[in-house]
């Protein structure tokens, strides 16, 4: 017997909790706290312009402060350095968000590492890192944190899940293996050097593919009812490949047709009839991330006053 599988709707979720963290901030205003975030944008990339203009957006709309500091794409690693420690130092601001990718003449991983682990909003300071493997209360990278969200706002069953994460990059397969595995899922992580990697994905009541390669899963990978989590935000420019993973669609050809590319997870739509519940592509993971940085940027304005914050 075949059951409709699940469209699990990133941007319900994410209204859910945006409408939760605005109320949080509602009720720390009134006891004399605005949490504050700065994004900082080097350079003109024009993803990242998007990207930050609407983090500081939805900031103004949940009633959280921010600030958006563009330095020149010539800044220097040293100045960015300064730029950090004097946010650092500010009481009035919470988190600091560095939009990634910088210059290559910055280095990255130095930045990263000077941003206060207080104030990491993005969950990326080994500090932060060290906190979620051990448990303690922190910050959490943003779009893992949403993967979770989904699956217990959907009342899906993670404890005791075989879960399979395919991709093991710093900022989403190895925190979302760890998140997983801090909820008890049995988890394996597979990457581009995993051999027979159907072997694993048909064995997962939970698969999270975080590749970044168009409809690299395919239908005959995945465990009939499977929950299935698409990480994957790929934009396909080309009419015959937008054919293959979507025949005859014709919202998406008319998108196609419309913007010249349309974008598509890295779990082929195929697969996703065959499961129990799927996350769209769009609308699925990607809607969840800036909410998840609302939401931690009001966590580390608590954590950094002593205040109570709720575990999850
Ligand atoms: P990375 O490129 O950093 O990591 C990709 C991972 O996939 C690597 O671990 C790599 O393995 C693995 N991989 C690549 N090819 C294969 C293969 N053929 N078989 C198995 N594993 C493979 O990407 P990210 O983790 O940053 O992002 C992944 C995807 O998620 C991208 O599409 C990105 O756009 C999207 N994304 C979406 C976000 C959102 O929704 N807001 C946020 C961040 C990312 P190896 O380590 O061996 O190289």
């Amino acid at each position: 017997m075949t059951t409709t599988p699940k469209i699990l709707d990133g941007i319900a979720i994410a209204g859910q909790i945006k409408a939760e963290v605005a109320s949080e901030v509602q009720a720390l205003k009134a006891s004399g706290i605005t949490p504050g975030l700065v994004v900082i944008l080097v350079g003109e990339v024009p993803a990242s312009q998007i990207y930050v203009r609407s983090k500081v957006k939805t900031c103004g709309e949940l009633g959280i402060y921010s600030e958006m500091l563009t330095p020149p794409e010539s800044i220097t690693t040293e100045e960015m350095l300064k730029l950090v420690t004097e946010l650092n130092e500010r009481p009035d601001i919470d988190g600091i968000l560095i939009q990634l990718p910088l210059p290559k003449h910055v280095d990255t991983k130095r930045l990263l590492e000077a941003v206060a682990p207080d104030k990491d909003v993005d969950g990326f300071h080994p500090v932060n890192v060290g906190r979620l493997q051990s448990g303690q209360p922190g910050l959490a990278p943003c779009t893992p944190a949403g993967i979770m969200e989904v699956l217990r706002r959907s009342g899906l069953p993670v404890a005791g899940q075989n879960a399979v994460v395919i991709g093991r990059s710093d900022i989403v397969g190895k925190p979302a293996a760890m998140m997983l595995l801090n909820a008890s899922a049995t988890v394996t992580v597979c990457h581009s050097k995993t051999e027979d990697l159907p072997s694993f994905t048909r064995e997962a009541d939970l698969l999270v593919a975080a590749i970044g390669r168009p409809g690299y899963v395919t239908a005959d990978m995945v465990k009939p009812g499977a929950t299935l989590i698409d990480v994957g935000i790929n934009r396909l420019t080309d009419a015959a490949e937008v054919e293959r993973l979507f025949p005859r669609d014709a919202d998406r050809a008319a998108t196609f047709a419309k913007r010249g590319s349309v974008v598509v997870g890295d779990i082929e739509p195929a697969a996703f009839a065959v499961s129990g519940a799927y996350t769209p592509v769009p609308g699925g993971v990607g809607a969840l991330t800036i909410a998840m940085l609302m939401q931690n940027t009001v966590t580390a304005a608590k954590l950094r006053r002593g205040l109570p914050v709720e575990t999850k």
